[in-house]
């Protein structure tokens, strides 16, 4: 084996064939000095993809929404319409802001206003619990909001655009209170 290793051929650049111009044209790309560099890139780009993956499953495993994870972001959801009684469109924007814990967008999308009725539920594909994923994001927003997180001045202009559930105004009244002039 060892003899057979010393009798092979030291492949040169100008040793390679020529008879096809279209290979020799690009001949660099197979030449071994080369080649450990694309295969370091290629180990590179593989764990760049690796990592981000792994962000994106450790995410919303971190926010205590594993379920967010198998959201193919299809928006089949938003077939419920009218049947949403808090009128809330776009319910999967709401499953994209809970798992990233997106605050400001989980608001904005009328996620405070959901009554976790369950009538969205009929309409996602892989039949996601969403009033639980809802649930979960509503109460992360009331504890940065309760922490300080969230700029106060954005609070006030959530109110004025009526973003904040019955349920949660007296919570949010009572930090008001609380909180005095503190702006985060
Ligand atoms: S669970 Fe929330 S988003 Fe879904 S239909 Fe009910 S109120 Fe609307
Ligand atoms: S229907 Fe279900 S899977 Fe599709 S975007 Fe809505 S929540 Fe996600």
């Amino acid at each position: 084996m060892a003899q057979e290793k010393k009798n092979t051929p030291k492949r040169e650049d100008g040793s390679q064939p020529i008879a096809l111009p279209g290979i020799r044209r690009f001949q660099f790309f197979s030449n071994l000095r080369d080649r450990a560099l694309t295969k370091n890139l290629n180990r590179l780009a593989m764990l760049g993809i690796g990592a981000s993956l792994a962000l994106d499953v450790a995410k919303p495993i971190a926010h205590d929404l594993p379920q967010t994870i198998f959201c193919y972001e299809c928006r089949a959801c938003y077939a419920t319409q009218d049947r949403c009684p808090a009128a809330i469109a776009y319910q999967a924007e709401l499953n994209v802001a809970a798992r990233v814990g997106d605050h400001t967008r989980f608001i904005k999308a009328g996620g405070m206003k959901c009554i976790r009725c369950g009538s969205c539920v009929s309409f996602c594909v892989v039949n996601l619990d969403l009033p639980r994923i809802f649930s979960v994001g509503q109460e992360r927003v009331m504890e940065a909001l309760e922490a300080g997180r969230i700029p106060r001045d954005r609070i006030e202009g959530f109110l004025r655009e009526g973003l904040f559930g019955r349920e949660f105004i007296d919570r949010v009244a009572d930090w008001f209170d609380k909180s005095g002039g503190r702006t985060a």
